[in-house]
């Protein structure tokens, strides 16, 4: 598929009102060429939460990628959604550390960015955002919950030693592509796509339906990981919607 995007320049000129004609701009596939997802496929539906939507730890426009998943989630016979689920003082928060947020810090698998208190198992913060109609979804993986190590993935956490299980469930369940979709594209959205592929799964990330938080250049880190990866990077419009 070809993503055709509209030029700056035609930005400018329609702005300026200087296009008499109306600038019509591609359809993102062309028909036909739409991705259309079948019973392998599962849409694995990342950390749409309130924490990171409007609470402790907001993804900016966080909340833009709701409309985006409820939209193409009728086109998957599967749907899994993941939820960051942590116990109070959990070693991925700077305040167990007596850090400031966004530093790093040395734990027993490596370093790790220290985020403010966030998804608290229990809390609202934790919660589903309340716009998500995925009445489909057939599971919800909490992954976090170890209080020594974080996970980022919705396959492993990131002492990248612990499965959550998800790997197991999904092949049992004979799925094989995955397409994925969430917050934050650079950090749990793009590590899940990673593990997705170490474990021999096809995956897809939804540009669209997934938002970043960007840090020291984080998205373009995580959209070069992924495409080294094999993980295509689509938007929504590709997929095909039924009826
Ligand atoms: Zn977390």
């Amino acid at each position: 598929m070809t993503l055709i995007q509209r030029s700056p320049l035609l930005e400018y000129l329609a702005f300026a009102g200087l296009c008499r004609t109306r600038i019509v701009q591609s359809a993102p596939a062309a028909a036909g060429a739409g991705i259309r997802p079948d019973a392998q496929s599962a849409l694995i539906v990342v950390d749409v939460q309130n924490g990171f939507v409007s609470g402790a730890l907001a993804v900016p426009d966080g909340e833009q990628v709701v409309p985006v998943i409820n939209r193409i989630a009728p086109a998957f016979a599967n749907v899994v959604l993941t939820q960051d689920w942590h116990t109070p003082g959990h070693a991925s928060f700077a305040s167990t550390h007596g850090s400031k947020p966004f530093e790093t810090t040395k734990l027993h698998y490596g370093e790790q960015v220290l985020w403010p208190d966030h998804c608290v198992q229990g809390t609202t913060d934790a919660e589903l955002h309340a716009d998500l109609r995925l009445p489909h979804a057939q599971l919800i993986v909490r992954k976090g919950f170890h209080e020594d190590v974080d996970s980022y993935s919705a396959f492993q956490e990131a002492d990248r030693k612990t499965p959550t299980g998800l790997a197991g469930y999904l092949k049992e369940r004979g799925i094989s592509k995955v397409f994925i979709a969430g917050l934050a594209t650079d950090f749990c959205v793009a590590w899940t796509a990673l593990d997705a592929r170490r474990l021999g799964f096809e995956a897809w990330v939804i540009e669209d339906a997934c938002r970043a938080i960007d840090l020291n250049d984080s998205l373009a880190a995580a959209w070069k990981q992924m495409a080294d990866a094999g993980v295509h990077r689509i938007r929504s419009a590709d997929i095909e919607l039924p009826g």
